[in-house]
């Protein structure tokens, strides 16, 4: 029986930002009964970088929810992978997503795990137990000259030991379907999770599409046009948007729906209101 799964993601309050603001969003979230929430990782020079686990300890001790932490590599090397570690144990973390992250200006990587692949082999090496994921782009990587290529790396990712992925944000379906395709065709076959951004605003869609996120199909154009300057309006049109992707995404037979929060519970629990009953929650 094909039964998805249905996952959440939330970031850490910015470091400037009151803590307890994660609280108003887990609260938020709660009766939604998601699979797991996954908790963002900061490498930029404004970012704390133990905040992912403190997070991720309130996430599984309070909320008793299944969590993920989100684990960049660009900037890390083996002890700071290995403090990392000890402090995602003490918080009752089972599973890491394992990322490159992006190069921060006037911040020079270690070159100690260039890409996501030598961090998740890393951990793989040290940890067999740890649930490995990994992110995956269905329109190709902002770096990668074609979707092909970036696959064919993919699935170094998977060798190394990522048993799950999810996927960057994508508001045409089609390209997903076809990137499935493609994983396939290399081999790939551990499950995918379909990341879903709701459209907030026109300035973050446009904002994650110039910083390579997803193409603007024309049907989002519409609504970008039409409500631009209606936050409401475009935000309820990007609940209805978002809600028809997941109900297509489950027909089609996804093995898992990943809803970027983007820490706004209002927005999530109606779509989840929308697409629960096609979710067999245990
Ligand atoms: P990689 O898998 O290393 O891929 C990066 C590029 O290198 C690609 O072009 C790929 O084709 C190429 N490549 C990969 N392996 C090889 C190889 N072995 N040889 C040659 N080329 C290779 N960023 C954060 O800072 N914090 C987060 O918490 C965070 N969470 C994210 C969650 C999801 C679901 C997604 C999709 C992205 C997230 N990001 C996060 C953003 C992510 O860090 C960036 O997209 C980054 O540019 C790539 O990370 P990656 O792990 O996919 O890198």
């Amino acid at each position: 029986m094909h039964n998805p799964r249905f996952s959440l993601e939330v970031f850490p309050p910015r470091r400037t930002g009151p803590v307890t603001t994660i609280y108003d969003t887990l609260d938020g979230l709660e009766g939604l009964s998601p699979d797991f929430i996954s908790v963002t990782y900061g490498h930029g020079s404004q970012a704390d970088r133990s905040a992912t686990a403190r997070i991720a300890a309130t996430v599984a001790g309070e909320y008793h929810i299944p969590v993920v932490a989100h684990l960049t590599s660009l900037y890390a090397d083996e002890s700071s992978v290995e403090e990392t570690l000890r402090a995602f144990d003490r918080a009752g973390v089972k599973s890491v997503l394992a990322l490159r992250g992006d190069p921060v200006d006037g911040l020079e990587p270690t070159g100690v795990f260039p890409h996501a692949s030598d961090l998740a082999a890393y951990i793989h090496g040290l940890r067999p137990d740890m649930i490995l994921m990994g992110a995956c782009y269905p329109e190709c990587h902002a770096d990668c000259a074609s979707l092909e290529e970036d696959v064919s790396n993919l699935a170094i990712k998977v060798e190394s030991g990522v048993s799950r992925l999810i996927t960057q944000l994508f508001y045409d379906n089609d390209d997903f379907y076809h990137f499935m395709d493609v994983c396939r065709a290399h081999g790939i076959d551990v499950p995918v999770h379909a990341g879903i951004m709701p459209i907030i605003s026109e300035k973050s869609v446009r904002g994650m599409a110039r910083r390579g996120g997803s193409h603007i199909p024309a049907r989002v154009e519409a609504l970008l046009r039409k409500w631009g300057d209606d936050p409401d309006s475009l935000r309820s049109a990007g609940i209805v948007y978002a809600s028809e992707q997941i109900a297509d995404l489950v027909a089609n037979g996804v093995d898992g729906v990943h809803l970027y929060t983007m820490n706004r519970p209002a927005t999530t629990r109606r779509i989840w209101r929308n697409v629960s009953s096609l979710f067999s929650v245990e």
